[in-house]
């Protein structure tokens, strides 16, 4: 087994790690915690995304309450010897897994409207809950009956610290865009309407930040300017791809000395899109990972955004039933080639369809956002109309989902759903 070099409990809070701690933002001045060498592999652990806020109890009122200040506990950040701005990071994830000895189950969620909000939120504003069982890959959840399947697992969240000046810039255009909504809200086309939550992006905020092992002192006015890690961006991020799964190599974009790599949010599995937004099947894990550097390898490559190459692990489907979408809203309004909407309008094809084999809205969202259903843009030319496309494996379920099987209906009852105003 590789060396441990960053190590987690389970069982106690993020600040409170007996090891380094973890950190929740993007900072270039948080500190390397780990140091590794080119060509060595050595084992990241990481808490949940959460920090351990939502736990395998029958309670949906975790979800509802969760503080979102404090997301993503980050294990890292690793300084790799050599690495240099304008360098790529080559990371091989050798093996990644759930903490068995420590914990073995993982969580998804709705969000409430009032806190966290998401994709299809106008639609389930309530928040909800389901407990996965982990053994080894195969999945499954005491809250959505007939369903079990190999999970694609993955870190929903991997990337190196931004520079100075790159964080700059990302504050710079995402409080450009919070401005805008302020101004006109109606200008943003995909944003939820009323009082939904999230806002359209997250500034930074000193509430809820762990800053790693930096000196308290320099830690506040730091988090004052450091990037939440909710969105993706040029350096990776929390950009929640299912398919950077075990024996995918990623190259990322190195903007500091040392790299200060780091990763986190491990997802059991995930459907392309996260619908669900809280999230995939979450949960605390570990990887295997192995360094190298392509020196220069931005330039050279004409790249500023991460690339990858899957790994071959599977799982591997071979039969679907694919819904399609286009871009036009529920409300019958056109929209201009907005893949977005087109997907959403997929989605929603999706859940009504599981719906008529007996399962809840709330279990068919949730079984969208952790299968490994594959998500594509299938075309952006044909004006006025994009078309996406969901494609569902039929193999994840425990009786035959095709189109004309309904004898195949059940009361298959419903997630853990909280009908209480958040307090
Ligand atoms: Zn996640």
């Amino acid at each position: 087994m590789p060396e441990v070099k960053f190590e987690v409990d389970v069982d106690r809070a993020p600040d409170e790690q007996p090891g380094a701690k973890p950190f929740n933002r993007w900072h270039p001045d948080v500190p390397a915690a780990v140091e590794a060498e080119v060509g060595e592999t050595i084992r990241l652990e990481a808490l949940d995304w959460t920090g351990g806020q939502i736990t395998d109890a029958d309670d949906p009122n975790e979800v509802r309450d969760v503080d979102l200040t404090q997301v993503h506990y980050l294990a890292g950040p690793v300084h790799v010897e050599g690495a240099e701005p304008g360098d790529l990071l080559k990371v091989e994830f050798h093996d990644m897994g759930p903490l068995n000895d420590r914990s073995e189950f993982g969580f998804t969620g709705t969000f409430s409207q009032q806190n966290g909000g998401g994709f299809l939120t106008d639609h389930f504003p309530t928040a909800a809950k389901s407990v996965w069982d982990l053994s080894g890959y195969t999945v499954s959840s005491r809250h959505i009956p007939d369903v079990r399947y190999e999970g694609k697992i993955h870190p929903g969240l991997a990337g190196c610290a931004p520079s100075e000046e790159l964080l700059a810039e990302w504050n710079e255009r995402e409080q450009e865009l919070i401005d805008k909504h302020a101004a006109d809200p109606e200008s943003i086309p995909n944003h939820p309407t009323g009082e939904a939550e999230p806002g359209v992006a997250n500034p930074p905020t000193t509430e809820g930040a762990l800053m790693g092992e930096m000196d308290p002192d320099e830690a506040d006015a730091a988090a004052e300017e450091a990037a939440r890690t909710v969105p993706p961006r040029e350096h990776g991020g929390n950009h929640d791809i299912k398919d950077l799964s075990i024996g995918s190599t990623v190259y990322f974009p190195v903007y500091v000395e040392g790299a200060k790599f780091a990763l986190g949010d491990f997802h059991a599995s995930q459907g392309d899109g996260e619908i669900t937004f809280c999230g995939a099947i979450e949960m605390a894990g570990y990887a295997d990972v192995e360094f190298d550097l392509v020196k220069n390898g931005m330039a050279e490559h004409g790249i500023d955004h991460p690339i990858f190459e899957p790994g071959h692990r599977g799982p591997h489907f071979e039969d679907y039933v694919t819904f399609c979408g286009y871009s036009v809203t529920e409300d019958g309004e056109q929209r201009y080639i907005d893949s977005h909407t087109a997907y959403r309008r997929a989605s929603l094809q999706a859940i009504e369809y599981l719906k008529k084999f007996g399962y809840s809205g709330q279990q068919a969202l949730h079984i969208l956002g952790t299968v490994p259903v594959e998500g594509r843009q299938s075309g952006v030319v044909d004006v006025p109309n994009a078309c996406s496309t969901l494609a569902l494996p039929k193999g994840v379920f425990e009786f035959d989902v095709s189109p004309g099987n309904l004898e195949n209906r059940a009361d298959r009852g419903d997630l853990l759903v909280t009908d209480e105003p958040l307090q």
